[in-house]
């Protein structure tokens, strides 16, 4: 690893998770000077935080497997998603770059990639152009040794099973009893060091730039942009005299801007929200691309549910992690009036209603909410990584009474409502659907977020044995955010002018989700941080 910035590259990437070592190995690949420059001592941002699903309409992958699909059938799932927020021009730019860029890495850096089988891959099954498998796709497991020395460059998750492919996770039974998963395959895995899910493609994709001979220094931030006669041809770097030269241009992949609370306020729709994301990740590029006159988008995003990670820091900072507990049978979801208002098993819907505003009261109408549980629920199913039968941690203030009336008293809900609201919600397990939200309807529920070991279902079941349990989540970011910097499909960033801006690109969180608009399908982050890193190298070495 050269770990010494030179003073001029054909191609400069600020931010080193998936978008911008994917660029940095697509530049190399190309015979571009390139480096990566990375704020933390290591590599691979969110992305190594992530599950690492790829999300891709008509791969070869799936083609190998039998499964019918094409991009094109692609594209009018995600316009229907987008509900008219989606840009054509990127919604084309990524079906028709997936399965490109899926061959491309698969060939520059041996990236080995498979459909994830079993796992229904559209949110909405009643979509159209929607097929059963096939566009969810995986890594392989990636073994530590071929990093060698580099392997302390490469951030793990805090958050995923990472030493499993989710093939392996349902095979042993599933999220919902981890448990009581055998660990056999758990051991034997982490004595061989594989990376698997977000953090084995963070992997591939830091072997495979060290292998280009790509520049990665981390430890290292960028702190301006410097144009020449309009054309942005380098950066300041901290602690660092002159300028860093960028003849191509330079790639801003520095994520979204979980940390910075004011961006967060200002653009999310509900203020609070905390983070999932490593801790560096605080919308450097609004504020780089700000200063030389880009323009950014912003596009409705659902917010998701968190909770405190007792003891766990990052970088310093508590520890917040995605709660998916409320689409696990024998608990709900309920608003103050101790009314159920979403598919609790369906992060979409409850993170569009979190934002919903009452313009007569001034008042969130399903936020703050509460996780209302039974003792069989208790006794099943882990929080975060405390198991049945362990106390729950002080810090996440759990109320608990031997009635639901006592209950709502303590937690300040309306009681009337909440035991109307249990009894309608128990009736409705009785019967095996839900008539009020249709929890668990969809296939990817029950497999993704529901207990398929459930004897009654995997995301329904009554919260009818006391005692009884609220529980208060908090609200946490992804990474993902609703404001990015406006780019064409190529990448190159767009001024408030409406003109591009020459030798500025966006690639990953850091440009506006303009493929799927006013939705969102997991996958999508991380296929479009390959395909617009891809794109952008191409377009300024053309360009330049
Ligand atoms: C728990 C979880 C699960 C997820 N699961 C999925 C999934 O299955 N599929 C999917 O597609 N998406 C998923 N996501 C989201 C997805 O992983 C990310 O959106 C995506 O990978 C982001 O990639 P990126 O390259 O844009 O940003 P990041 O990976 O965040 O990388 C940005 C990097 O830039 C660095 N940086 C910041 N500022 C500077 C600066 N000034 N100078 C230098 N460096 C800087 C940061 O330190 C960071 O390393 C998940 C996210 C989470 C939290």
């Amino acid at each position: 690893l050269t770990n010494h910035l030179q003073a001029e590259y054909d191609f400069v990437v600020v931010g080193g998770g998936l978008a911008g070592l994917a660029a940095g190995v697509a530049a190399a690949d190309r015979g571009m000077r390139v480096a990566v420059l990375e704020k933390s001592a290591t590599f691979g941002g969110v992305t190594a935080y992530s599950n690492g699903q790829l999300w891709v309409p008509g791969s070869h992958l799936a083609a190998a497997e039998g499964i019918q699909d094409s991009p094109q059938d692609g594209a009018r799932y995600l316009r229907q998603l987008g509900m008219g927020f989606a840009s054509e021009p990127h919604i084309q730019a990524y079906v028709t770059g997936g399965p490109s860029v899926v061959r491309y890495f698969e060939d520059a850096i041996g990236l080995s990639l498979r459909v994830i089988r079993g796992l229904p891959d559209y949110y909405h099954p009643d979509f159209d152009a929607s097929v059963p498998e096939g566009r969810y796709l995986e890594v392989e497991p990636f073994f530590g040794e071929r990093l060698g020395a580099q392997r302390d460059l490469l951030r793990t998750s805090p958050h995923q099973p990472y030493r499993l492919t989710h093939q392996d996770m349902w095979e042993l039974g599933g999220g919902g009893r981890s448990y009581a998963w055998d660990r056999t395959l758990l051991e034997e895995r982490e004595k061989q060091d594989a990376l698997c899910m977000g953090t084995g493609i963070a992997a591939y994709f830091l072997a495979g730039a060290i292998a280009k001979g790509v520049d990665l220094i981390p430890s290292v931030v960028v702190t301006e942009l410097v144009t020449t006669a309009g054309r942005v041809a380098g950066v300041r770097v901290e602690g660092h005299d002159g300028v860093v030269g960028a003849r191509a241009g330079v790639l801003l992949a520095t994520g979204g801007y979980d940390w910075d609370s004011r961006s967060m306020n200002a653009f999310e729709g509900i203020p609070g929200i905390e983070s999932a994301a490593p801790p560096t990740v605080v919308g450097d590029h609004l504020r780089l691309a700000a200063r030389i006159g880009a323009r950014t988008t912003q596009l409705p995003k659902p917010v998701r549910l968190g909770y405190r990670l007792p003891g766990r820091t990052d970088e310093g900072h508590a520890m917040t992690g995605i709660f998916r507990h409320p689409s696990f049978p024998h608990a709900i979801l309920v608003n103050r009036a101790g009314q159920r208002f979403c598919d609790e098993s369906f992060y979409p819907s409850i993170g569009h209603a979190l934002k919903i505003i009452d313009g007569r009261s001034q008042q969130f109408v399903n936020w703050p909410c509460w996780m209302v549980f039974d003792q069989e629920y208790r006794d099943t199913y882990a929080i975060g990584q405390v198991t049945p039968g362990d106390d729950l941690p002080a810090e996440w203030d759990v109320q608990s009474a031997s009635t639901i009336g006592e209950l709502a008293g303590l937690i300040g809900v309306d009681a009337e409502g909440l035991q109307a609201q249990v009894a309608r919600f128990n009736s409705a397990c009785a019967d095996g659907v839900d008539p009020e939200f249709k929890r668990g309807a969809r296939p990817w529920s029950r497999r993704s977020y529901g207990d398929e070991g459930s004897p009654v279902h995997p995301n329904l079941g009554a919260v009818a044995t006391a005692p009884f349990y609220a529980m208060r989540p908090t609200l946490v970011g992804t990474g993902i955010p609703t404001v990015g910097l406006d780019t064409e499909p190529s990448g190159q960033v767009i001024g408030a002018d409406g003109v591009p801006v020459p030798g500025l690109y966006a690639a990953g969180n850091s440009s506006a989700l303009l493929e799927t608009g006013a939705g969102y399908q997991s996958g999508v982050a991380n296929t479009r941080s390959l395909i617009v890193a891809y794109t952008s190298v191409a377009d300024a070495q053309k360009a330049g």
